[in-house]
């Protein structure tokens, strides 16, 4: 249970404050990392997962 960021993230920075569990970084600085051992998809958090609400560009998804 985890999100994953895909190729079309612009780096922006929005969504990694927004993580309650810490699991976003910058990864090697093309496209942002979520961790998928600490990303619990914001359940006991939030509603939804906030990363993917704050995204401009809606390249936030499930990973399989
Ligand atoms: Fe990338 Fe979206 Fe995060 Fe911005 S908010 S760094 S575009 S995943």
């Amino acid at each position: 249970m985890a999100m994953k960021i895909t190729e079309d993230c612009i780096a922006c920075g929005a969504c990694m404050p927004e993580c309650p569990t810490n699991s976003i970084s910058e990864g090697d600085g093309t496209i942002y990392v979520i961790d998928a051992a600490t990303c619990v998809e914001c359940v006991g958090h939030h509603d939804s997962p906030q990363c993917v609400s704050v995204c401009p560009v809606e390249c936030i998804v499930k990973a399989e």
